[in-house]
């Protein structure tokens, strides 16, 4: 938390600068964000596994790995596979309700605000890496889900679409009423991204004239090449750590996407 000395209700009330909450360490970032938010007309927010930490879905690399011997040690690469979902399915969806469903997680801070700025008519895009739908649930349409999504969900045999909750309270292997397995429409380790979600998420950040890259590390190819599409003027890192395109953004912020977007009003 910020050390804050106003009122605790200060998040409320908005300076003339559009930043809620007083004042904090990073207050001249957040203000200099602000500024090129409002210069921009095409932005786009290009966001991984940090932008959902605060509504509670942990990232599923750290998550899996601290309840890794449920699952005899396998790395979650291997077990969200293509080869595992056929192999192993009992494992697989076992794995997969446990560590990739979370039904009550609620869009954050960091969603709502991008909701706010794509009915502005200042948000082109999103290109998200996460499977949670967080986005599409704080009301944002023109999202791009690279990985697909865990709230859609279909059969291998008949193509009908089911529900999260047809997985969710299923034991073992969820079936359709045609008997074939139901699976998410998540892309899994060793299966090809969507084609036309790439082209559509790749287009929007070529015309960006900014791109806020935010909650993500950058590690995931092929998604992280997809930077150096961005010809615009403003790259724009808010993450925890380090990221590799630090070094040519604009504007780097060290914190909690969804803690510095809960600042930002304007
Ligand atoms: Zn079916």
């Amino acid at each position: 938390m910020p050390e804050d000395s106003g009122p605790r209700d200060s998040r409320a009330e908005t300076g003339p600068d559009g930043l809620s909450g007083g004042s904090f360490p990073w207050a001249e970032e957040a203000a200099e964000l602000l500024r090129v938010i409002r210069g921009s007309r095409r932005l786009v927010f290009f966001g991984g596994a940090g932008v959902s930490t605060a509504s509670g879905i942990p990232d599923f690399r750290s998550a899996a790995g601290l309840y890794a011997e449920d699952f005899h040690g396998l790395p979650p690469e291997v077990i969200l596979s293509r080869d595992f979902l056929f192999l192993q399915p009992e494992t697989f969806f076992r794995f997969y309700r446990e560590r990739m469903l979370y039904p009550d997680a609620k869009p954050n801070a960091a969603h709502r605000y991008l909701y706010r700025l794509e009915k502005r008519d200042v948000l082109r895009g999103i290109v998200t890496q996460n499977v949670d739908g967080l986005h599409r649930a704080a009301g944002n349409i023109r999202v791009y889900e690279l990985h697909g999504s865990v709230r859609e969900n279909h059969c291998m045999e008949c193509n009908a679409s089911w529900p999260m909750e047809k997985i969710l309270f299923s034991e073992g292997i969820p079936r359709c009423e045609c008997g074939g397995v139901v699976r998410p429409d998540v892309v899994l380790y060793g299966e090809p991204l969507e084609k036309y979600v790439c082209i559509g998420a790749r287009r929007e950040i070529t015309n960006a004239d900014t791109l806020i890259v935010a909650g993500t590390s950058l590690a995931a190819e092929p998604a992280a090449s997809f930077l150096n599409d961005f010809r615009g003027k403003k790259l724009i890192v808010i993450n925890r750590e380090e990221t590799p395109a630090d070094g040519r953004a604009n504007l780097v912020i060290r914190e909690d996407v969804a803690e510095v977007f809960s600042r930002c009003s304007g």
